[in-house]
C-alpha cells in the first residue's frame, strides 16, 4: 500500500501572550485557538532583541504532571530548582525537565550578543506517571546530531531518528520526535511518522508548504498551502510528514508524539486528569508539601 503523506488539518497563527513576570511570547498550542494537541499541551516561541521583552523572566514557579522541553536558538536561560539542580542553557542546547509529582524552579532569560530566542514545548504525562519522581537534564548542543543531506537539507535531531541517526532525548514518556529542520530554497524533507501519532510543524523562518506535493512540486509565493513564519501547521493522520520550502528557504520544527487519550484538567503550570487533583496541587502548594519527596511518594 502506498504510504500516505499527511495533509494540513489546520493552520494556527501564534498569539502574543505575556507570561512569568512579564515575558512576551508567541503561543500556538495552549491558547485560545488550540487548547492542546494530545499529547502536546503548550508551545511557546520567544524571540526578541529587546531585553525588556524577557529580562523579568520566570521567577520561582511550580509544575506538576508534565514534561517541558526548552530548545534555545539564541541567548541563554539560567535555571535552578528546589531539588538542587542549576545550570545555564545556551544556543542550540535543550533542557528536558520532567515535573512528575512536583517541582519548583525558576527560568531567567539572558541575552547573548544582544539576542534571545527559543521554544518551550509541554508534553503531557500519563495518569499512572504524573506523580512520579522529577527528572532534569540539560542536553548540550554538541551532543545533538545534525544530519546533512546532499540536497542542502540539515536536520538537528533532538529526539527521534533521521537517516539512522538518533537524537539524545529518548526517555520522554510520550515518545515524541523533535526535529529542527533547515531547508534551502525550494527544499523538500519527508519524515515517516507513526500512524495515529499527533504531528505538527512550526514554521519559524521563511515560508513552507506542508502536505503532499502539488502539481508544481516546490511551492511558489502565492501558492495555496504556503505559510510564512511564524505559523503552526497541525497535520492530519498518515504515514509521513512532508515539508517543502519556498524561494527563501525555511526553518521548521517538526514534532510528533503518541496521544494519551486521557482526560485533561489544567490550571496554569499543573496538568492533571481531574479537578480534584488540581485542588490537591493547590492545597499541597499552600501546605508546603508540593515538591515531590521520597517519603511522601512512599
Ligand atoms: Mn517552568
Amino acid at each position: 500500500m502506498a504510504s500516505q503523506v499527511r495533509q494540513v488539518a489546520r493552520i494556527v497563527r501564534p498569539q502574543p501572550v505575556i507570561e512569568g513576570a512579564g515575558v512576551r511570547l508567541l503561543r500556538s498550542i495552549g491558547g485560545a485557538a488550540l487548547d492542546y494537541l494530545d499529547p502536546f499541551l503548550l508551545l511557546d516561541h520567544f524571540e526578541s532583541d529587546d531585553p525588556d521583552d524577557y529580562l523579568a523572566g520566570f521567577p520561582l514557579h511550580p509544575h506538576r504532571g508534565i514534561e517541558t522541553v526548552t530548545f534555545m536558538l539564541a541567548g541563554e536561560v539560567e535555571h535552578k530548582d528546589t531539588l538542587g539542580n542549576a545550570g545555564t542553557i545556551g544556543p542550540g542546547d535543550v533542557q528536558w525537565m520532567t515535573a512528575g509529582g512536583g517541582i519548583m524552579h525558576e527560568e531567567m532569560p539572558r541575552p547573548r550578543e544582544g539576542r534571545m530566542g527559543g521554544f518551550q514545548l509541554w508534553v503531557n504525562m500519563p495518569a499512572a506517571l504524573k506523580m512520579s519522581r522529577p527528572r532534569y537534564q540539560d542536553v548540550a548542543a554538541a551532543t545533538i546530531p545534525v544530519v546533512e543531506r546532499s540536497d542542502g537539507v540539515r536536520v538537528h535531531v533532538v529526539a527521534g531518528q533521521v537517516d539512522g541517526v538518533r537524537g539524545p532525548v529518548t526517555a520522554i514518556y510520550a515518545e515524541p520526535e523533535y526535529l529542527d529542520v533547515e531547508l534551502p530554497a525550494r527544499g523538500v524533507f519527508t519524515q515517516a511518522v507513526p500512524r495515529g501519532h499527533a504531528a505538527f510543524a512550526y514554521v519559524y523562518r521563511g515560508s513552507a508548504a506542508l502536505g503532499p506535493d502539488g502539481a508544481g512540486g516546490a511551492p511558489a509565493p502565492g501558492d495555496d498551502g504556503v505559510v510564512s513564519a511564524p505559523a503552526l501547521v497541525v497535520l492530519g493522520d498518515g504515514d509521513e510528514a512532508r515539508v517543502r520550502s519556498g524561494v527563501q528557504g525555511a526553518r521548521v520544527l517538526l514534532v510528533s508524539g503518541a496521544p494519551l487519550g486521557e482526560p485533561i484538567a489544567r490550571y496554569g503550570p499543573f496538568v492533571m486528569n481531574t479537578g480534584a487533583e488540581l485542588e490537591q496541587a493547590l492545597r499541597d502548594l499552600r501546605d508546603g508539601t508540593f515538591v515531590w519527596s521520597e517519603e511522601r511518594a512512599g
